[in-house]
């Protein structure tokens, strides 16, 4: 490969074009996977999950493994990072604080297999009253006013807090991590936790922080694009148009020892401008979640996790859900149910819903339980898409 393609997205913007050679330049040269993979024609090709899984020791090339993502169903991924890559990924961090005026004194419900353990971090499958408490006592003790957790234990704790009539007034800030941020979930987080401003990451343990949500218009998140290129690809492969939904595909300039090249992580986002004025940085919108987290219609098109959530949360009697597509027509419910929930009502409402959604060649299966588990590393997922 003496002279290669560079993507069409890339034409024209100086700092894009140059750092996208580079790395390209150097996996070529050093990386024995890059080799194989760039030497039969001028085009870079996609890197998809699958390629990358079935690769994944040729791409680390003796490195060794310093983060694994959690696979749902799939193969985790293993990513080897530097101590230079990772400290650019908390600068990223203490930059995106910033934008909301800055570090404020904080705490964090996560799980403590994938975070340290500390005296303002609390395990996140610990029981929500008991959740409540470390909030009240780290915001009366120790002044803390920013909470990061996942949204999915955002909103049970801002759903617990509602029912018994109660707020928190003290918090400033909240951030959402790892997982979708839906803005279902956003309005029960917004009544809980009235005078926090909402800070939402789009993050990856390939390529750390990808986007942070505009304080301003926070429909769109700003991309890291000092250390990340992204491409925004529809269904020809070809760049999106503003606007336009497509396949999200990432080249991290900055990760020489593992280089991910033209990455499609699985996520879906349109590329758009961002009216805010406030960063140069440009932005992504409709963030649509692993595709891995996308339902499948029997007719072969996709239905999106956001079709039905709102819906599934609002629903009488349930409390908590996971769906699991099995197969192309079945689907697995994972609920539990509220206190005095009337199953039988709760079951009705989610057979319409799904049945406009779907048609009527799904069929539903119905696992009520008492616990549904989060995946290894914190993240805990709505919806499972066949693999
Ligand atoms: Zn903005």
């Amino acid at each position: 490969m003496t002279k290669f393609n560079i993507p069409a997205t890339f034409i024209g913007r100086p700092y894009a074009e140059k750092h996208f050679t580079q790395i390209v330049q150097h996996a070529f040269a050093h990386n024995p996977f890059y080799q194989h993979f760039f030497a039969s024609s001028s085009a870079i090709p996609l890197l998809t999950r699958e390629i990358l899984q079935e690769h994944n020791d040729e791409l680390l090339n003796g490195h060794p493994v310093s983060g694994k993502t959690s696979g749902s169903t799939s193969i985790p991924v293993r990513i080897h990072w530097a101590q230079p890559r990772s400290a650019l990924d908390n600068r990223d961090s203490t930059n995106y604080a910033e934008w909301f005026g800055g570090r404020l004194p904080h705490m964090k419900i996560v799980a403590l297999t994938a975070h340290k353990a500390a005296e303002n971090t609390l395990e996140v499958a610990t029981k929500v009253p008991e959740q409540l408490q470390f909030i009240r006592r780290q915001v009366t003790e120790n002044g803390v006013r920013s909470l990061i957790s996942y949204p999915t234990n955002l909103e049970q704790l801002a759903q617990y807090l509602l029912q018994s009539g109660e707020q928190i007034i003290e918090l400033q800030r909240i951030v959402c991590m790892s997982e979708l941020f839906e803005p279902s979930q956003e309005v029960v987080i917004r009544q809980a936790f009235p005078n926090a401003q909402i800070a939402a990451t789009y993050s990856s343990t390939e390529v750390g922080m990808i986007a942070g949500r505009c304080p301003h218009f926070p429909e769109n998140y700003h991309i890291m694009a000092h250390k990340l290129g992204l491409e925004f690809l529809n269904a020809e492969g070809n760049p999106c148009s503003e606007g336009e939904v497509g396949q999200v595909v990432i080249t991290d300039y900055t990760n020489r020892k593992m280089p991910l090249i033209r990455y499609a992580i699985g996520d879906l986002a349109a590329p758009i401008t961002c009216p805010c004025g406030k960063t140069p940085l440009p932005a992504l919108t409709q963030l649509l979640g692993k595709q891995r987290g996308i339902l499948k219609h029997p007719n072969g098109g996709n239905v999106f996790s956001t079709q039905l959530s709102a819906e599934i949360r609002d629903t009488p009697g349930i409390r908590q859900f996971q769906v699991i597509q099995l197969a192309s027509t079945h689907i697995q419910l994972r609920l539990i149910a509220r206190p005095n929930a009337v199953i039988a009502d709760a079951e009705h409402e989610i057979r319409a819903l799904f049945e406009r959604v779907f048609g009527q060649a799904m069929q539903l299966e119905f696992d009520w339980c008492h616990e549904i588990p989060r995946l290894p590393g914190g993240k805990y997922m709505e919806f499972i898409g066949l693999s």
